[in-house]
């Protein structure tokens, strides 16, 4: 089966799929999602197939209005109620106990009495979920490893023969994937467990304390979301990260020049002024921006990827690990395997 590049006009083939159990991609602002009936316990077990992804990682369910999570949980405490008012639609996933574990299949939760869900904020893929009178899980539409598709082609170079379609909306806005936060904790004290581009200073604005989850801070730990303990975003070809504080791009572009590798530079056009020697470069921004930056880090990884570049190594720049910094470099540590130069 070829998968389909769905125009937006043509959402009507998209919705009939979802609603014959097959699998649709759906554009959001923050990266492809790969779109299944929740509801359909043997949908969701497709999405696993097609990516490779580990079946004890639970999925976010994707709604088309905020009332549809009274559908599954009857215990939204107040602060969450705030935050799905100012943030959703939008990049944010909010855990919240469910009614009982029969409202979602296991294959949606890993068998938990807590389940994620969020309001994408994107036209085309609110229709698709309403229109498919159903609610939608949507793991990034990648084969389980790679870096995180932010386009249509992305999702067609991965998984073409695997899924029905993809609903092409041109490029995701932000770039990496929801800031994921669990309103379950028995102190009252919301946890954040996937850093994103909404940060943690604009949660706590609103709703007051919130803590990171640790394992964020200190890689390498036994992770809280089951999701954290996989091999994550990483392209084949190796990253090495460059220290913004020591700014040492030439001193490593010399050193694998001399031991006769390609490198290729994933910057700031700022950065690149500064340098020679390279084979390749990706802009990530114009002048060293992190919102920018994130929005390409994934497109970038896959552009330098791709074999006929001939790169052997992918010099990447980093940010100061504080506000949105903290999203791009969770994503780019694991991407590089937490190596610097
Ligand atoms: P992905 O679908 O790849 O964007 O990942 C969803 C993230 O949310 C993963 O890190 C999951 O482990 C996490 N997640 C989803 N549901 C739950 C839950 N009920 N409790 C804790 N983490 C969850
Ligand atoms: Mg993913």
């Amino acid at each position: 089966m070829e998968t389909k590049i769905i125009h937006p006009n043509n959402i009507k083939e998209a919705v009939d799929a979802i609603k014959r159990g097959e699998l649709v991609s759906f554009p959001t602002e923050t990266v492809y999602g790969l779109g299944a009936d929740a509801t359909n316990e043997t949908a969701v077990k497709q999405v696993y197939l097609a990516k490779g992804r580990p079946s004890d990682n639970p999925l976010i369910v994707h709604i088309s209005n905020k009332e549809q999570v009274n559908e599954f949980t009857n215990d939204i405490p107040e602060k969450a109620q705030q935050l799905m008012d100012a943030f959703w639609p939008g990049p944010l996933t909010l855990i919240f106990n469910l009614k009982d574990t029969s409202v979602l299949p296991s294959v949606v939760t890993g068998g938990l009495q807590t389940a994620a869900f969020r309001m994408p904020n994107n036209e085309l893929t609110l229709q698709l979920i309403e229109q498919s009178n159903t609610v939608l899980v949507g793991p990034s539409a990648n084969t389980s490893g790679l870096p995180s598709p932010t386009t249509a082609k992305h999702v067609y170079h991965d998984l073409n023969g695997k899924i029905f379609g993809v609903l092409d909306g041109g490029a995701c806005q932000v770039g990496v994937e929801s800031t994921v936060l669990d309103m379950t904790s028995v102190d009252g004290v919301p946890i954040i467990l996937r850093p994103g581009a909404i940060t943690k200073d604009q949660l706590s604005e609103l709703i007051g304390d919130v803590q990171m989850d640790r394992h964020i801070l200190s890689e390498g730990e036994a992770p809280k979301a089951p999701g954290m303990k996989y091999k994550h975003y990483s392209p084949n070809t190796p990253v090495i990260m460059i220290n913004n504080q020591l700014n040492n791009w030439q001193e490593a572009i010399d050193f694998y020049r001399k031991i006769g590798k390609n490198v290729g530079i994933l910057s700031s056009e700022t950065t690149r002024k500064k340098l020679e020697d390279y084979t390749s470069f990706y802009k990530l921004s114009e002048i060293a921006d992190v919102s920018e930056a994130m929005r390409h880090l994934f497109a970038g990884l896959r552009e330098l990827d791709q074999p006929e570049k001939k790169i052997d190594v992918i010099l990447a720049e980093t940010f100061n690990e504080e506000d949105k910094g903290l999203a791009y470099m969770n994503r780019l540590k694991k991407a590089a395997n937490q190596k610097f130069f």
